[in-house]
């Protein structure tokens, strides 16, 4: 235990996670603590991460913030899921829709019904009845309606948010410092602990000043400068169950509406995100390098943008994995210094606002005691874990056999949480949320069918309704769905019309 009372923060890094943190713990914390942040301009940001999950929105909501303005000041679009092409075999297409699926009957989950429906030979597409995937590719978005019934799946629809990472942080910095955050510009040469417990009592710039403090907040991204290099947390490497360890990020002109998802394209070795912003289009492939070289990962990138590309891909390396102690002593990991899964579900974003919750409610107000730190570290292992599982999900039930690194995917030994969630669905399509997970059923179930694993039975409730019955009720769900589908407004017409952003090269509000 150590007894010293929390009331000077110290945060080293200013990309999304370090502003995240510095918003929220201004927002929060208030004027009982100081807050300081360090960032270095030659360092610079990683310069990614700009597709989201809904969870930012309650974020948003802590902070207040207002979500036309934010949208606008970010060049962001919505999005209402993942679209996952050639993940299952070459020429599959499906989506991960947010929100709700069709319409649970009493105690049997809606995908039972479903699945019932397909041994009887009836029941479409599953995509047919989730009002997200059923209008992303038709380019239509609006957010919820207040003027409809509450239970209109129009009254509750499930989005996230892609925005320019670099407009992100900036916005964040102005919200922050406006609540008195302190900047401070300048490379950390060194770290100073206490000789007595090995607390981190200072960082010291290049310029010679020490910036002390009581908690020390690590977002200096990959190098993990604190929490690893100063006081060796350890690193639990997952690059045998995620074998990616490269990615490639370019921008490119948009050519065409801005689509309200996100696509993810699975390549020889590895997969491509596409993720549309309203002044342009990102792109990166994400790739293994013992199965593809930097050029060849190079040119499919290129070979497969809307646009023309705005530059050269921008080369990035890491490490799939997590800390083995996120919090160390007086200091706690957030965002890429804390571990790395890769984009396929854009988790990481979610992760540091996740990470951010947990140490507000843990906050070590009176001093760090090792329970706080303990149930930190154990929350955010089996949050890591739980993401960990459903990413390697997708690589693992593929049928493709094309490419030596789909080959290697399919036959690896995966965690046996993974299997025994997948044994289960596969016998008759049940899948039980593990506490607090991040992903739903919901979003493990579109997952597991989109990649082909079929269950064989289902649910004995789902078995005793009448074939006729449901038939009427799937009918009845799928006209629901496609009528509100039909009566949403085109995602750029939703831009234009409530938060369009300011024309480039004009200067952003104060
Ligand atoms: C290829 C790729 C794609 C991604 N896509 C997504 C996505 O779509 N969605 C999602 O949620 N996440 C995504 N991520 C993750 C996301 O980019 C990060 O979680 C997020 O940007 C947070 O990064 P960070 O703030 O931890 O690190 P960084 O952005 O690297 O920031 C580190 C900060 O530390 C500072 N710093 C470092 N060393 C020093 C020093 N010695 N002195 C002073 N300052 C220092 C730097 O200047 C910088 O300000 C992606 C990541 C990668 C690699």
């Amino acid at each position: 235990m150590n007894e010293q009372a929390i009331r000077n923060i110290v945060i080293v890094g200013g990309g999304t996670a370090g502003w995240m943190a510095a918003a929220a713990f201004a927002r929060v914390l208030g004027p009982a603590c100081t807050i300081r942040l360090v960032e270095s301009e030659e360092i610079g940001t990683v310069g990614v991460g700009e597709a989201t999950v809904p969870h930012l929105k309650l974020f948003n909501n802590l902070l207040e913030i207002d979500e036309t303005e934010f949208v606008r000041q970010t060049q962001g679009t919505f999005k209402l899921g993942i679209q996952f092409n050639d993940w299952g075999q070459v020429g599959d297409s499906y989506i991960h829709g947010f929100g709700e699926l069709g319409h649970d009957l009493g105690l049997v989950p809606f995908h039972q019904c479903w699945v019932r429906a397909r041994q009887l030979g009836f029941g479409g597409d599953l995509g047919d009845y989730s009002i997200n995937t059923l209008a992303a590719p038709r380019g239509r978005f609006m957010a919820s309606a207040s003027d409809v019934p509450r239970n209109s799946p129009l009254a509750n629809i499930a989005y996230a948010y892609h925005f320019d990472s670099g407009l992100y942080a900036r916005f964040l910095r102005r919200y922050a410092e406006a609540r008195g955050v302190r900047r401070t510009e300048g490379k950390v040469a060194q770290t100073r602990l206490r000789p007595d417990n090995g607390f981190v009592e200072a960082v010291v710039m290049e310029s010679g000043e020490a910036i002390a403090g009581d908690l020390f907040v690590d977002c200096s991204g990959f190098r993990g400068l604190l929490i690893e290099q100063a006081l060796h947390a350890g690193y639990e490497d997952w690059t045998h169950w995620l074998p990616c360890d490269r990615a490639l990020a370019v921008g490119c002109e948009k050519v065409g509406p801005p689509t309200p998802y996100t696509r993810s394209t699975a390549r020889p070795a590895g997969w491509q995100w596409r993720i549309p912003l309203q002044h342009r289009t990102g792109n990166g492939y994400v790739y293994s390098s013992a199965h593809v070289s930097d050029d060849e990962a190079a040119a499919t990138l290129l070979a497969n943008l809307d646009g023309k590309a705005l530059g050269d891909p921008r080369p990035l390396r890491f490490t799939t994995g997590m800390r083995r102690k996120f919090w160390n002593r007086n200091v706690v990991a957030l965002g890429l210094s804390s571990g790395f899964m890769e984009p396929l579900e854009s988790t990481s974003i979610y992760l540091i606002q996740s990470g951010i919750a947990k140490l507000l409610n843990l906050f070590p107000r009176q001093g760090i005691s090792p329970v706080l730190v303990d149930r930190y570290n154990e929350q955010s292992r089996f949050e890591f874990e739980r993401i960990r599982d459903f990413l390697i999900l997708h690589y693992h039930a593929t049928r493709r056999d094309d490419t030596p690194f789909w080959n290697q995917c399919r036959t690896m030994d995966i965690p046996s949480s993974l299997k025994d969630n997948i044994a289960l669905f596969r016998d008759s399509g049940r899948f039980f949320r593990n506490a607090e997970e991040m992903f739903a059923q919901v979003s493990w179930v579109q997952v597991m069918i989109g990649q082909g694993i079929v269950p064989q039975g289902c649910h004995p409730l789902a078995d005793q309704i009448p074939p006729q019955e449901l038939r009427a009720f799937m009918q009845h769900v799928q006209r629901v769905i496609a009528d509100c589908v039909q009566a949403m407004p085109a995602h750029e017409a939703f831009i234009a019309r409530y938060c369009a952003a300011p024309v480039p090269g004009a200067p952003m509000p104060a």
